[in-house]
């Protein structure tokens, strides 16, 4: 008996040996970057031409029978007189009308060329919400240290910025070695199908192949919001994908004084309720596992010797990330009923009922898994499942965490924010690059702006703003940005 407990002791002493081994030798490959400063020679007139772009009510609808086209020319019109040198240097291409394609030829034609990605649509002001706003949405205030408006994080502040910089460059008489692409779309609100999608195919058809792409998606987090209690800057390398299904219960329509066993709607309650409790299987892989990979080292001891022991670990920690629905849908293909109808009368039993379900696709899992999961789970010959609107999108491929060009925007952050942490992860909602993985391996989603707890809501919400110390930083990051990676 002593014998056993002794070898039971000693085999647990190896363990927590072996754990906190791996918990000492779990260090982030941090690259040693020295800050760099960058003088801006004004810091009033960038302010005040971001704070006149957010003037032009540049709105996409899902109706796009409501799209002001004026608005959109307008702004055409802006970028020609606030960035004279680009309009001078650079090639210009408009691409169904609206959006914009620049060209910043290269010295060396051998190189791969480099897009930056943005658009210039926003999203209508919500109805009733009006009047909430501290300024009113399209005022382009300048108050309190912030520009004030729809659109300055998503993402006019970050267009804006990439126009300030190479302007600054161009009268700089700086040089690519490789073709630089701006391209700006007009509809990424609606899905980019008008223009990004275009402007890929004419890349496409012209034979370009991107060495890489940087667009919107993800952010600075501040102190606050980050899990490492630092600032961190998160590269997106993929976009979940995107379905809504329509769940149609059929019963016996007729008088509810003499209902059937089963009805309509009571098939479809129990759908839905299986479907919230038969989830997608959650997975702790892809970009997802690079964050954590990334950030992990930084984590207090605890939750450092967790991470630095997946192999031990794994089901512990994904049971802590389905507990929180930020953390959650970074590990699966959630699931949200978000229309239900059916029934126009107290007293008669609905032939049909039916709901929507929205599914955000986790890379990994298709739209094809999705279907046979619900056709699977909700197992009931009275229910069809069909796809709800456009056909579902398939998350993006995942871009490289080591590529060399992953390594310099991450350089460049390092060097414009000191003492912010860099990682990769996954973007929850969708962005024009989607568009790009046609022509491109690496699609790489990271703005400059810095994130708070309440900033999150100001994206699409109410008092969307942009710190104008922040804006001023994001004009000396694509100017470093376009140093770092147009050479080679
Ligand atoms: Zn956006």
């Amino acid at each position: 008996m002593k014998k056993i407990i002794a070898a039971g002791l000693c085999i647990l002493a190896i363990l927590i040996a072996i754990l906190l081994v791996n918990t000492w030798r779990y260090k982030a490959e941090t690259p040693s970057v020295s800050e760099v400063t960058l003088l801006l020679a004004d810091e009033t007139a960038p302010v005040e031409r971001l704070a006149a772009a957010i003037r032009i009510k540049t709105i996409s609808f899902e109706d796009e029978t409501h799209m002001d086209t004026h608005a959109f020319v307008s702004f055409h019109r802006f970028l020609e007189d606030a960035f004279p040198a680009i309009h001078e240097q650079l090639d210009r291409n408009m691409i169904h009308d609206y959006s914009l394609l620049y060209k910043w030829e290269g010295s060396n034609p051998a190189l791969k060329p480099m897009a930056l990605l943005a658009h210039f649509d926003v999203v209508p002001v919500e109805p009733g919400t009006e009047n909430s706003w501290t300024h009113p949405a399209f005022s382009g205030e300048i108050a309190d240290g912030f520009v004030w408006g729809r659109g300055t994080l998503d993402m006019k502040a970050s267009l804006l910025a990439i126009m300030e910089s190479i302007e600054i460059l161009v009268q700089q008489g700086f040089q690519p070695e490789r073709t630089l692409y701006l391209a700006l779309g007009h509809d990424e609100e609606t899905g980019g199908l008008k223009g990004a999608a275009n402007i890929v195919s004419l890349l496409k058809k012209n034979g370009v192949e991107l060495a890489f792409t940087l667009d919107e998606g993800m952010f600075i987090l501040d102190k606050e919001l980050s899990p490492s209690k630092k600032p961190l800057a998160i590269i997106g390398l993929a976009e979940k994908g995107y379905v809504t299904l329509r769940i149609t219960a059929k019963g016996q329509g007729g008088h509810s004084s003499m209902p059937p066993a089963k009805t309509a709607l009571g098939s479809l309650g129990r759908a839905i309720a299986a479907l919230e409790k038969n989830q997608m299987p959650s997975s702790l892989a892809g970009p997802v596992k690079y964050l954590f990979d990334a950030i992990g080292p930084d984590l207090p001891f605890g939750q450092k010797l967790v991470f630095a022991n997946q192999w031990a670990f794994k089901p512990l920690i994904l049971k802590i990330l389905e507990k929180m629905k930020t953390t959650n849908a970074m590990i699966r293909t959630t699931t949200a009923p978000t229309v239900i109808s059916g029934g126009v009368k107290a007293n008669v039993l609905p032939a049909s009922a039916y709901a929507l379900v929205n599914f955000r696709i986790l890379p990994g899992d298709t739209v094809k898994e999705v279907i046979t999961h619900v056709q699977n789970v909700i197992d009931d010959p009275d229910i069809e499942i069909s796809i709800e609107g456009k056909e579902g999108i398939d998350p993006s491929p995942v871009s490289s965490p080591t590529a060399e060009d992953f390594r310099q925007i991450q350089r460049t952050i390092m060097e414009i924010f000191p003492g912010t942490g860099v990682a990769p992860g996954l973007v929850m909602a969708g962005t024009d690059s989607k568009h790009y993985t046609r022509i491109s391996d690496n699609c790489y989603r990271f703005a400059p702006f810095v994130l708070g707890p309440e900033d999150t809501f100001r994206i699409h919400g109410t008092n969307e703003r942009v710190l104008i110390k922040n804006y001023l930083d994001a004009i000396r990051y694509y100017t470093q940005l376009i140093k770092n990676t147009s050479k080679k």
